[in-house]
């Protein structure tokens, strides 16, 4: 059952459930939110309900045929499209989701939070970006046109909607006027860069951030996390689930350790250390050396948090607030050299998404971070 999978979001829950119930569900509604915060679960959840065969249940029975099929994703009625790349051997022009289905469908179904970024990294070896192209709207309007195999409904989820981008036009008279029984849904990461005369013709419903407790329990629970990193990945994560899972997941030396580690290196001008860090960066995975990069920016984030707020503000456990207030204590940065290494770290990742070499990325980055916290030192060694 999708519903019982959905992490957190009670109150969109309850909302969705009572629309279900009294049957003034939209016809074409749009989930908004981070891929962490659960738009596609949801968006399954609905599927389910309006597909489930066993009337008196409203978030659908879990028992039924249907039911079983939506589970699997699997449903003849049930309407997936999200973004794809060219498939090797086949025009970019002609090639759908279709093309893409049982991988994607694998994927979902180990972790419905997956994200966007995941997903392209799966399905390109460059850097190639994925959109929702004509065919495929001609193509969802086209089944949405016929009769429903199973019962009276159809559903059309389309994932990341954020990449129909103008071919969003060819979609406005379905959206309009679905026909009887039909439903689509949007899944989007935000709704910037859709077409206003799409969005206008759906109910936008935007997700929070999951609570933190529930990212907890889960990460418990389910992927047998310690609690003490299970808190710690649910506070950096800011309410996204895929993000907390990426933390809790990197095993051995917290990502703060290693990335006060860096700043150390940096800070002291350890070329030979630096050189030996960047190997070791070089030899991560580029979504490992992202998370990394990703949780820097958090740490800058805190370090801004608490220079403006106090240190109740940072969002960390108190062995960690120690651990940084004892680095960044002896380097004195202001509020702008913060800046200054935000913009770095940015520049490093977008280095990384571009599949320069982790190595070179992290040997350079490290040499500017050297030159600006050089002023910093006051006790060299
Ligand atoms: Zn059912």
């Amino acid at each position: 059952m999708w519903s019982s999978g959905i992490i957190g979001q009670d109150k969109v829950k309850n909302t969705l459930n009572k629309s279900i119930q009294q049957d003034t569900l939209p016809h074409a509604m749009i989930l908004e939110g981070s891929s962490g915060y659960g738009g596609l679960p949801l968006g399954l959840m609905i599927a389910q309900a309006l597909l489930c065969t066993e009337s008196e249940h409203d978030l659908g029975c879990g028992q039924c045929k249907s039911c079983h099929q939506v589970d699997d994703l699997i449903h003849p009625d049930l309407h997936i499209a999200f973004p794809v790349v060219r498939k090797e051997g086949v025009e970019r022009k002609n090639t759908t989701s279709k093309d893409f289905m049982p991988l994607w469908r694998d994927m979902i179904l180990e972790n419905p939070y997956l994200s966007y970024n995941d997903w392209i990294r799966a399905i390109s070896k460059t850097s190639a970006n994925g959109d929702i192209n004509v065919k495929e709207c001609n193509d969802i309007i086209r089944q949405l046109s016929l009769q429903a195999f199973a019962g009276t409904r159809k559903v059309q989820v389309i994932w990341i909607a954020d990449e129909i981008g103008t071919n969003g036009n060819k979609l406005l008279k379905l959206v309009e006027e679905p026909p009887p029984g039909t439903f689509l849904i949007f899944i989007c990461l935000n709704t910037e860069k859709m077409l206003g005369t799409l969005i206008s013709r759906c109910q936008v419903i935007r997700l929070s951030p999951i609570d933190d407790a529930s990212i907890v329990k889960v990460l418990m629970e389910k992927y047998q996390v310690a609690h003490d990193l299970a808190h710690q990945s649910a506070l950096l994560s800011d309410g996204d689930f895929s993000q907390a899972l990426t933390y809790a997941q990197l095993e051995e030396d917290t990502l703060l350790d290693h990335v006060l580690q860096w700043i150390q290196l940096c800070r002291i001008r350890d070329y030979h250390g630096i050189r030996n860090w960047s190997v070791a960066f070089g030899q991560m995975n580029t979504e490992e050396q992202k998370t990394l990069l990703s949780y820097f920016l958090k740490v800058l984030e805190s370090i801004i948090y608490g220079l403006l707020l106090g240190d109740q503000a940072i969002r960390m456990n108190e062995l960690d607030k120690k651990k940084l207030k004892s680095c960044v204590s002896n380097l004195h940065l202001s509020v702008v050299e913060i800046e200054i290494l935000n913009d770095l770290i940015a520049d490093m990742t977008s280095k990384i998404e571009r599949y320069v070499p982790g190595r070179m990325v992290m040997f350079d980055g490290s040499l500017s971070l050297s030159r600006i916290l050089s002023g910093k030192i006051h006790h060299p060694g």
